[in-house]
């Protein structure tokens, strides 16, 4: 009976959370028409733990937020881009993860970072040129915007700027098909024990609001991501429990 009681409460709470995402993804294209986010209200003071910031549409960081720890990363992809950076226990834990993975064989030289910390005016430039692309092909500006936001999030909406997330695969460039390799599958099952969590996972959208990005992974510590993994939990559903 306990235990039924118990289950019951976890789906009315997964319910409710569901609702509030879908309130907030439909609301969410007409506030922030400006190319910015709506606000710009920090949300980087560690209240629970500083690794397990929220960066989102709802929760922009600062435009001047910038990780006062952020330390070069040494598998930056080496086809001309600049070296990546990101926060001093994230970089360590991802080449942790790099050296078990070449000590078990599973590890693709090509499998590699393209991308760490974005700054906000390097997220700005980023959408903004997406979007010009679309409209110098023709495509009319609002449909433009609009398609470019299901892929790209506005500047100080990025979880890049937080640095704790990598873009990180083996493809030319940053494509679900990396969800088929063997390296993904490794990374699916084990990337919890270094601190990291395929931060939008497959069926997890209408929480996250963003569609299944296999290569990107986001720290929360070994801790967090332990448990959301072995609970199947994306970090908006974590938060909530805690
Ligand atoms: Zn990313």
């Amino acid at each position: 009976m306990r235990r039924n009681f118990n289950l019951l409460a976890w789906e009315c709470m997964l319910f409710a959370l569901f609702m509030l995402a879908l309130q907030s993804c439909s609301s969410s294209f007409n506030k922030s028409k400006s190319n910015t986010c709506r606000a710009f209200s920090a949300n980087t003071s560690g209240a629970r733990d500083e690794y397990l910031i929220l960066v989102n549409s709802e929760n922009p960081l600062d435009k001047d937020y910038v990780p006062s720890d952020l330390t070069d990363i040494k598998s930056t992809r080496a086809d001309g881009r600049e070296i990546q950076k990101m926060r001093k226990a994230s970089a360590d834990a991802l080449e942790s993860m790099i050296e078990e993975m070449k000590r078990l064989g599973v590890y693709d030289e090509n499998l590699t970072v393209t991308s760490g910390y974005r700054s906000f005016e390097y997220q700005k430039y980023l959408f903004d040129t997406y979007v010009k692309n679309r409209t110098d092909s023709g495509m009319d500006y609002d449909e433009a915007y609009r398609e470019v936001s299901k892929t790209t999030a506005l500047p100080g909406c990025s979880e890049h700027q937080s640095g704790l997330c990598v873009d990180f695969h083996n493809k030319s460039y940053a494509n679900v098909s990396f969800a088929k390799t063997e390296q993904y599958k490794w990374i699916e099952k084990n990337a919890h024990s270094f601190g990291f969590i395929v931060r939008y996972p497959s069926g997890k959208e209408n929480i996250t609001g963003i569609s299944f990005e296999p290569w990107h992974l986001r720290y929360v510590g070994e801790e967090n991501a332990t448990k959301m993994y072995e609970n199947s939990l994306c970090l908006e559903e974590y938060l909530a429990t805690l």
